[in-house]
């Protein structure tokens, strides 16, 4: 919680510690696979391929296997040069896909552009969409069924529950069940973008917990007015600061998917945090907001393929 003194007149706005609510999931995964690992008589299994010197990918990747061997689980390693062929990757996700100690299948984003993703995304067996990228999962979310969801979105819709929770990750004793799913109904949720990756995931997500959804993108007139009428707005832009106070209503949830390198050389978000965070009533902070919350959901998937396949 934070404590925000706006002229004599102190407003409690929680802010949404994705970094420490993170941590808590993984170690939460920790317990869960020392447990099933034992009785499945192996951890569970995340396939990395990683195309080319993409240096923020290669980053990326390091940080999710040393995220997955903390937590217990094994990673099988493919590390591809940027020459790689269709049929090169297409090679190693079928390997993927036939090894059993394999639960999910991670293809860094982005590949080289003489690689089609989506062609090659299509090949990842959908039981082990450990990004939930695939179209079959993502038809499913349509439905409000899909197998594994994408990992970005889940992880924003997590730190939503904690918004409307009564717990508090400040507090010794914070335990994860505390933070239920939110039923949203009556609640206006405005997403400003529309990727497949982010955006269009997000907003089916929240309309499946009861939400009023509008949907905004870069041909969307005034969308400050509709911001406006928002009691929880979602930004996943890429604009560094385009979401302003004046754009919010008192007492919003703010999600800020957005990462942005700002002039000065650090990380900023589509929502300029310094002046929305008095009128809302909480909101996510970058760096420290929903990017970690994307590395724990990959894990959470990994572990739920897992777990459906050994049927602990
Ligand atoms: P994207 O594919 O480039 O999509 C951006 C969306 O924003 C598009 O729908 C675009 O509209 C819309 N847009 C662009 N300018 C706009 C404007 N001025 N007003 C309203 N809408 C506008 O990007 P993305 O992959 O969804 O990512 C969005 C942001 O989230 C980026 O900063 C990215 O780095 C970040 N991100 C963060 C995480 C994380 O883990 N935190 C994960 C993924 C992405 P059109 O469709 O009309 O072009």
């Amino acid at each position: 919680m934070n404590l925000i003194d706006l002229m004599g007149s102190s407003v409690t706005v929680k802010v949404l510690n994705g970094k420490k609510l993170s941590q808590i999931v993984q170690n939460q995964l920790k317990e869960q696979i020392a447990f099933s690992s034992g009785k499945a008589g192996r951890p569970p299994g995340l396939g990395v391929i990683l195309v080319g010197d993409n240096e923020a990918s290669k980053a990326y990747v390091a940080s999710k296997e040393k995220s997955a061997a903390k937590i217990g689980m094994r990673t099988f390693d493919y590390k591809l040069p940027s020459d790689a062929s269709f049929s090169d990757v297409a090679g190693v996700i079928q390997e993927f896909n036939n090894n059993s100690g394999v639960d999910g299948i991670l293809l860094q984003l982005p590949l080289p552009p003489h690689l089609d993703a989506a062609a090659l995304l299509e090949l990842i067996n959908p039981l082990k969409d450990a990004d939930g990228l695939h179209p079959y999962n993502q038809g499913l979310l349509m439905k409000g069924q899909a197998l594994l969801k994408p990992c970005t979105p889940l992880g924003c819709m997590l730190l939503l529950d904690l918004a409307y929770s009564e717990a508090s990750l400040e507090t010794q004793d914070f335990d994860l069940s505390a933070v239920k799913r939110s039923d949203l109904s009556g609640k206006h949720a405005i997403v400003i973008g529309r990727s497949i990756l982010v955006g269009k995931p997000i907003a089916m997500m929240l309309l499946e917990r009861n939400a009023t959804v509008t949907m905004a993108h870069s041909k969307s007139p005034d969308i400050k007015a509709l911001t406006r009428q928002a009691d929880i707005v979602v930004a996943a832009v890429g604009r560094p600061g385009l979401v302003r106070k004046d754009w919010i209503k008192n007492g919003a949830v703010v999600i800020d998917v957005g990462i942005n390198r700002l002039p000065s050389g650090k990380i900023g978000g589509d929502v300029a945090y310094d002046e929305v965070i008095s009128e809302c009533s909480a909101i996510t902070p970058v760096p420290g907001g929903v990017g970690p919350m994307t590395i724990a959901m990959l894990l959470s998937n990994t572990y739920q393929s897992f777990n459906s396949k050994i049927g602990i």
